[in-house]
Order: C-alpha cells, then sequence, then structure tokens
C-alpha cells in the first residue's frame, strides 16, 4: 500500500476568529466539514505549543486514516496527488512510525504552511465576502513562533497577502538566517500587485536567498475579468510585477517562480488565455485549480455565481486539449485538479 507522507513532516496553519486551526494538508484537498481533523490551540503569552498541535487526537486520527489506507479525509477529486497518483514521499524520520502503524511522532513539522492572517488589499469574491485590510498585530509573534519552531521549510501566506501585512514584511525586511538557523527554505504565496523592484530589494538578502519558490495567484490575463474577479488590485501594476519577477527569474535572482489560477464561473472561458499568456512569463510551473467554497457564501449563492459550470469538462473539451498541446509543447509542468 502506498502511503502519502506528507502529514508525516507537514502541517497547515489557518487564521480563525480568535485563533488559529492546525489541519494535516491543505484545507482545499480536504473532505468538508474538517471538524474532524482539525485543531484548535488557544494562543497564550508562551507562543504556539507545536508539542500539543502536532500530536494533537486530530491530528493523530487524520495519520491513522492514511496508515489504514482509507483516505477517509482526503478529497480523491480535489488532491492533485490523488488525482496524479503521485503520493508525497515520506520523510526518513517517519519509516519507523510507518512500519509500526503509529501515528504519534516524535519529531516536530519539517515543513509550515504557515497561513497565519487574513488581512489582503484585494476582495476577491471566490475568496471573500467582506474585506478584511486590517492585520492581526498576533501575527508577528505567530510569524516568530513558526521562525523558532525547528521547522526547515515554511510556506506562506495563502490567507491573505504577505506584502500588504505589516507585520509580515516587518520580519522580511530583517530577516536574519543567524537568528533562526533551522530555517532553510521560504516558499510564499501573493497575489503579485504589491511586488515591485522597490518591494523586491527591500527584503533582507538571508530572505531572499532562502526563497526558493515564488507563486503568483493571477486569475486573469483580462483587465476587464481582473476588474471582476480581482476587485481592489491594479492590474497595470500586476502585469509590470509578473514582467520583473519574469526577468529576476531569467537572471537567476528567483529560483522558482510559479503562477496560479482558481478557474471559476468569470473566467473559466479564457483558459488558453490563462495557459499562452502564463507560457510568456516562462515560469517553472502553472497550476490550475477549479474554485473551492471556503465558507464564505452559501451554497445556492456560490452554485449561482462562483463555482464552475458541472459540465465545465464537455464546454471546454475543445480549450482543454488545445492546454494541453501548450503545455506539452512547452514542457512546463501544468498541476491541476480539472484538467
Ligand atoms: S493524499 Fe492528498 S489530501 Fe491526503 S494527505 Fe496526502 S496530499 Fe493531503
Ligand atoms: S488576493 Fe488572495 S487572499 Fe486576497 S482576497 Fe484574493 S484570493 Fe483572497
Amino acid at each position: 500500500m502506498k502511503i502519502c507522507g506528507r502529514p508525516f513532516y507537514s502541517i497547515a496553519m489557518h487564521p480563525i476568529a480568535g485563533g488559529l486551526i492546525y489541519v494535516a494538508c491543505c484545507p482545499s484537498w480536504l473532505k468538508y466539514p474538517y471538524d474532524k481533523y482539525r485543531f484548535r490551540v488557544k494562543e497564550t503569552n508562551k507562543g504556539i505549543d507545536f508539542e500539543e498541535v502536532w500530536n494533537s487526537n486530530e491530528l493523530l486520527e487524520f495519520r491513522k486514516s492514511i496508515l489504514d489506507g482509507s483516505y477517509r479525509y482526503c478529497d480523491k477529486k480535489a488532491c492533485p496527488n490523488l488525482v496524479s497518483e503521485k503520493l508525497m514521499d515520506i520523510p526518513e524520520k517517519a519509516t519507523q512510525n510507518i512500519q509500526e502503524n503509529n501515528p504519534r511522532l516524535n519529531y516536530f513539522p519539517i515543513q509550515i504552511a504557515a497561513n497565519i492572517d487574513h488581512a489582503c488589499n484585494l476582495q476577491c469574491p471566490s475568496c471573500r465576502s467582506v474585506p478584511d485590510t486590517c492585520a492581526d498585530p498576533k501575527t508577528y509573534q505567530r510569524f516568530i513562533d513558526i521562525l523558532k519552531s525547528g521547522a526547515e521549510d515554511i510556506f506562506f501566506n495563502a490567507s491573505g497577502e504577505l506584502f500588504f501585512n505589516p507585520y509580515l514584511l516587518r520580519i522580511m525586511k530583517s530577516f536574519s538566517s543567524k537568528d533562526y538557523p533551522s530555517v532553510k527554505i521560504f516558499r510564499i504565496i501573493t497575489n503579485g500587485t504589491l511586488l515591485n523592484k522597490t518591494l523586491w530589494y527591500s527584503l533582507s538578502d538571508d530572505f531572499k536567498s532562502l526563497l526558493k519558490e515564488i507563486n503568483i495567484s493571477v486569475d486573469t490575463f483580462s483587465e476587464k475579468t481582473y476588474s471582476v474577479i480581482r476587485p481592489g488590485g491594479s492590474f497595470t501594476n500586476l502585469q509590470k510585477n509578473l514582467k520583473n519577477i519574469s526577468d529576476l527569474r531569467r537572471s537567476g535572482e528567483i529560483v522558482n517562480f510559479r503562477l496560479l489560477f482558481v478557474l471559476q464561473k468569470n473566467n473559466f472561458r479564457e483558459l488558453v488565455d490563462i495557459v499562452k499568456g502564463s507560457l510568456d512569463l516562462n515560469p517553472d510551473g502553472i497550476e490550475i485549480r477549479a474554485v473551492a467554497n471556503w465558507g464564505s457564501y452559501s451554497d445556492t449563492f456560490f452554485k449561482e455565481n462562483i463555482r464552475l459550470p458541472s459540465d465545465f469538462q464537455s464546454i471546454c473539451s475543445g480549450d482543454i486539449l488545445e492546454v494541453k498541446k501548450l503545455i506539452n509543447t512547452s514542457g512546463v509542468p501544468l498541476l491541476s485538479d480539472i484538467l
């Protein structure tokens, strides 16, 4: 039986009212609702207790579902690893646990998906129904706790916009490897609207040298569609920033640059343009996912206004074929749960 290694090295954190929840994997790849396998810890002034989180009953239950091969909390249609049948590698440290069928781990997370604040300069209908531009001051200490946790690989901040968050910016500008020697890799996800040259060169050299992956969620290359699905963002600035980032990648200052798209009712007809526009920027990878309801909307509203049509695959069969040809010719990897 093949085992997915991810819950044995990684944890995802997400902000909810008054605190953080911890999930064993990306919530958009898991079955809804998450109650059985997400853990909420009360934050105290002692900081995040990773021991309490990592071997909580909820995370143990999740790991059991992997060890027994049922994958009962994983969404087999949404998890790209299950769709492509390429499960994540098992870390060496977990070998004994897996042989002994033991979900309790005696080491801390190696990778943390640190989604720790919702504040964002945009208000995309796919993500939120009300604006949230006020960063939580707790973000600073949360991030310091994560840097000190011993994790080697830190991926942030899919819950909001990290370059809009003054607390995260402060850390990214002053980060020194001497203070956090265990951190070996940063990976980020940003909407790209604020990542101009001035901002890039204001980040600390240590932060930039550990930044091994920049994911930019773009969603569309059409200015008209952008104003609908990414309200609050400047399409012109984003285009300039994408060009700069692509140039930095060419010059080797950035090592891995990926473009992300959430396919939804208002952009699915642009599928071919999305892939062509992406390939023009020479990314290292493209990711196209179907929009998911994160609880911001009622099911009815979501189905009527945001979700992809249920017959998307047949409506777009020609476009999907064209996209596959473009991708095959380019050699750029495409990760997708729907193509
Ligand atoms: S199979 Fe997919 S959803 Fe399940 S734990 Fe692994 S990566 Fe996560
Ligand atoms: S840019 Fe990202 S975090 Fe911000 S509102 Fe849009 S989808 Fe949400």
